[in-house]
């Protein structure tokens, strides 16, 4: 997203220093934790698939976003790099759901919710190809918005199945991108003057925001998906939590 800031102090190859390097450090965090992830899921090709298209679209959104903000104003790389990163918005929603569909559910609840996600995100794309300007201001920031907290659904679908406590931190990573989405919107707050503004704090609550999913959806790994390969030691844990049917 485009600096609200004016005047950051940049260091060398990287322009926008604490915007940039906070996503590169988290997507170097990502790829470590992508394969103990992925791995969880064995036993089933489509949970595998699913944590696999997850972890992608979550190293893709960090490390674009990343290098994005680590470019110098101006000039043609630049501005390519802001449509990229843009689009990478929708791949981590999406992939989200399919995280959390693709391991609890199945038919229409995995299959059908999932062709939806991922029609709105390529609509939001196209949108954003055609109209960049408009759709990268405030009414893109309400589609994001719209798609992330279709997540309700979500929430209602997977809290029947393993109890509303246990999916409390959808709610938690659903305040953090939002909070941190309305205080780039309205350019507030600036906490160290020519460092940290707005976006810097928006990009360190989308890491939270992510990093409670990731813990959310490898918790439903272990505990709640039938058949998952737990690591020695878990399957305690998982006897007493109890393995909960899909639906
Ligand atoms: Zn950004």
């Amino acid at each position: 997203m485009p600096p609200v800031v004016p005047h950051l102090y940049g260091i060398p190859g990287f322009c926008q220093p604490v915007s940039s390097l906070s996503h590169l450090v988290a997507a170097a965090g990502a790829c470590l934790a992508a394969i103990p992830l992925i791995r969880l899921g064995k036993g089933s090709s489509a949970r595998m698939i699913a944590l696999a298209v997850y972890a992608v679209c979550v190293i893709s959104l960090l490390a674009i976003s990343g290098t994005y903000h680590s470019l110098n104003h101006g000039g043609p790389a630049r501005a390519f790099m802001q449509h990229v990163d843009y689009f990478a918005i929708w791949l981590l929603i999406a992939g989200t759901f399919t995280a959390v569909h693709g391991v609890m559910c199945r038919g229409f609840w995995r299959s059908g919710v999932l062709t939806l996600i991922w029609g709105y995100a390529a609509a939001g794309i196209v949108l954003q190809i055609l109209w960049f300007k408009f759709f990268s201001g405030v009414p893109g920031l309400v589609l994001y918005l719209g798609l992330g907290w279709a997540g309700l659904v979500s929430i209602v679908k997977l809290g029947r199945q393993i109890g509303f406590r246990a999916v409390r931190p959808l709610w938690y990573a659903g305040i953090f991108f939002s909070a941190g989405a309305v205080l780039e919107a309205v350019r507030q707050p600036v906490v160290i003057r020519n460092w940290v503004g707005p976006h810097e704090i928006f990009h360190l609550a989308v890491i939270v925001g992510v990093m409670i999913h990731w813990l959310f959806i490898r918790k439903l790994v272990l505990q709640y998906a039938p058949g998952a390969a737990l690591p020695s030691g878990a399957y305690d844990a998982a006897a007493l939590t109890g393995v909960i049917p899909v639906a």
